[in-house]
């Protein structure tokens, strides 16, 4: 049986009594797990917690955070079936995804490990003094990266593991030395539970101090709200709706000292098909385009919602191949009655709009919260004209929009709101001879792909998961792989310190052998 305990050493959940229980979008029913509503004495006592454990973890050593991420990361292997079984009743989405991203959670927190253990993403910069230079002497100066304080983090609905409790967001903090405090998310709030248990247990066994760590748990706005005004929190990890994740952004810029918000949001993640695939590769890309749109009930913030070609009779043929493509799938489980209804409310809306036309809709019998795929298809200028058919529809939902020539296909792209992704199916040639098409897409996204779908995250120090506003609120940042330390940290420079008090990173010797930019060498050497 899960219950609310909101981790935060304390148990002072029964304070507030308003509860609130899960939902099971397959059996369309309450889950029988009832989780307390956070009070506002919960939010200032893990804020509280947090703060005061920031003094001495922010000041841990990398070996000892490394011990701690990798114990967390054993402790969510040990929960075993349970956690499985309830991420599935909770999400509505199969096993086979639930042990997947798993395995990908505890991934993410080993390789923030192995980073910390080895140890050079401090980036330790040192400039030794040079007492003679004329006509003024100059001091010595070594700056490296710190971790900037407690963390609000705001867990995904559509991965309730790797983007959520213990996911990127908390794994990257956690590593930079900043504790962290997650609003969990009120759709999957028992998967959250168990996962905090795991991380207050290795917390616990590694010697963490109290308040590394809280969760907290709200189906309302109002604790999100809280921790993102309260004073001692210095930042928050949101990924959702772009709604929610700007609302977070506003109330944050308010505050007497504003604070960084890293919302990732939406993003419809434009497919540019130029002629060789559809006339050479067009029903193999539709097949594998189905597959992308429908995976995962297209609850991705990778889905393929737009796909663009030159009007022609090879997009035609590429058109109806996706279509028959697409009817074939057998709709899934969306993750929650409210996502499915927004789906549905979407979709409708998008349908609706003048010029759109219906390629294809999954037309047969679905049980309840099942997402029926739906592909539309627009000419280029009516898509132009129309913001509404440009925002994003979370779910099986994509739209091909028709372009006369390159020239309109590139205003296509330059029009486009800042997005996560964008794919060009194509040749090496045909990527030669159209620089303006790929600038344009290079401009508007933060990964860009090369034949191949968008679905697919892979967790690598090389990954971008980031792009221009609105997918996210700071484009030079990235959510997944282990870059995403650097939303955690602010670069400080140490001027004439004496070398005895130094960090460990910054001292001559240089005794936790890391690669140090040294006078403007890359080097490992002592000074
Ligand atoms: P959401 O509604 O944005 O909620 C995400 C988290 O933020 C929840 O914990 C929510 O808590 C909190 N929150 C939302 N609005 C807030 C506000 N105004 N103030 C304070 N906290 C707030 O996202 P979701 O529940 O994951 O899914 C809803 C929709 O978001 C989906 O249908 C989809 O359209 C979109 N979505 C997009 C992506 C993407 O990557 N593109 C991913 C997931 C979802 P409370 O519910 O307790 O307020």
């Amino acid at each position: 049986m899960i219950t609310g305990k909101n981790y935060i050493g304390v148990d002072t959940s029964a304070k507030n009594s308003r509860t609130y229980s899960t939902f099971n979008p397959k059996l369309n029913k309450p889950t029988e797990w009832i989780f307390h509503e956070a009070s506002q004495e919960e939010v200032n006592a893990a804020v509280d917690k947090a703060a005061l454990a920031f003094e001495t973890y922010g000041k841990f050593p990398d070996a000892k955070k490394a011990e701690f991420l990798k114990a967390i990361a054993s402790e969510i292997e040990a929960l075993g079936d349970e956690l499985i079984s309830v991420y599935v009743q909770e999400s509505g989405l199969p096993e086979g995804r639930a042990k997947g991203e798993r395995g990908r959670t505890m991934g993410q927190l080993r390789a923030f490990a192995t980073l910390l253990e080895e140890g050079s993403w401090v980036e330790a910069t040192i400039d030794t003094a040079q007492p003679d230079r004329e006509p003024l002497p100059k001091v010595d100066i070594r700056k490296m990266l710190l971790p900037i304080g407690p963390i609000a983090v705001f867990g995904a609905s559509n991965f309730p593991l790797a983007f959520s409790t213990a996911g990127g967001d908390t794994a990257s903090a956690l590593a930079s030395g900043c504790p962290v405090i997650v609003k969990s998310h009120p759709m999957h709030a028992g998967t959250g539970e168990l996962v905090a248990s795991a991380i207050a247990k290795a917390a616990k066994k590694t010697g963490m101090p109290d308040g590394v760590f809280s969760n907290l748990n709200s189906r309302d706005s109002e604790v999100g709200q809280l921790l993102t005004m309260h004073p001692k929190v210095k930042g928050v990890g949101f990924t959702g709706s772009t709604n929610g994740g700007m609302a977070l952004y506003k109330l944050a810029s308010q505050r007497k000292e504003p604070i960084p918000v890293f919302a990732e949001m939406g993003s419809i993640n434009p497919v540019v098909v130029l002629s060789s695939a559809l006339e050479q590769k067009s029903s193999e890309w539709a097949s594998q385009y189905a597959g992308s749109i429908v995976l995962g009930a297209g609850q991705f913030c990778t889905n393929p919602g737009l796909i663009i070609g030159i009007k022609g009779q090879a997009l035609d043929g590429f058109i109806t191949n996706l279509g028959k493509e697409i009817e074939k799938l057998e709709p899934t489980c969306m993750l929650h009655p409210n996502i499915y209804e927004g789906y549905e409310k979407g979709k409708k809306e998008l349908s609706s709009q003048p010029k759109t036309a219906e390629v294809a809709a999954y037309k047969g019998e679905t049980a309840p919260n099942f997402g029926e795929q739906k592909i539309l298809t627009v000419a280029a200028q009516d898509f132009l004209d129309n913001p509404v058919l440009h925002k994003e529809v979370f779910g099986p939902f994509s739209i091909v929009v028709q372009c006369q020539d390159k020239a309109e296909l590139v205003t296509v792209i330059q029009h486009l709101e800042g997005q996560l992704t964008g794919t060009i199916l194509g040749t090496e040639t045909e990527i030669k001879t159209n620089p303006e098409v790929v600038s344009a897409l290079v401009n508007r996204v933060g990964r860009i792909i090369f034949n191949g779908v968008p679905t697919g995250v892979e967790v690598c120090p090389s990954m971008m998961h980031g792009g221009p506003f609105p997918s996210t609120t700071d484009s030079r940042f990235t959510s997944v792989g282990t870059s995403a330390i650097r939303r955690w940290v602010r670069p400080v420079s140490f001027q004439s310190w004496p070398e005895e008090i130094l960090p460990d990173a910054l001292k001559s010797n240089n005794p936790l052998d890391i690669m140090r930019l040294v006078n403007g060498e890359h080097s490992k050497q002592k000074i």
